[in-house]
């Protein structure tokens, strides 16, 4: 079997790209009867596309939907007993031993007694 280079027209971007007699003969043995259909850039910008189109838009997703509640940030509120007045109450800090914990109420009595 012999082959040679013969020129083809990509159907994407319209260039004629060379389908050497080399890539004939891999093609043959490959058992593929279609020639190629893009040129070569086409091709690899094709592939390039694919794959980090796939990426992009698994991206975009994921971080847009979680905009909506990272603009108010939720603090973690830990629950305390209030030293003034006993009550259960909850505090955005870790309550320690060394400070007395206050509700809101009396946090603002005891600021102002100060
Ligand atoms: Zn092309
Ligand atoms: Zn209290």
């Amino acid at each position: 079997m012999s082959f040679a280079d013969k020129m083809l027209r990509c159907r994407d971007c319209g260039n004629e790209f060379p389908f050497t007699a080399g890539e004939q003969e891999f093609y043959a043995q490959k058992g593929l009867v279609n020639e190629p259909g893009r040129c070569p850039t086409c091709r690899s910008a094709r592939k390039a596309q694919r794959e980090t189109g796939s990426y992009g838009s698994g991206y975009d997703g994921g971080s847009s939907g979680s905009y909506g509640s990272y603009d108010r940030p939720r603090r973690e509120m830990h629950p305390a007993v209030c030293a003034q007045c006993g009550q259960d109450t909850e505090v955005p800090f870790l309550p320690r031993g060394d400070r007395p914990v206050y509700c809101s109420a009396c946090f603002d009595q005891v600021r102002v007694s100060r």
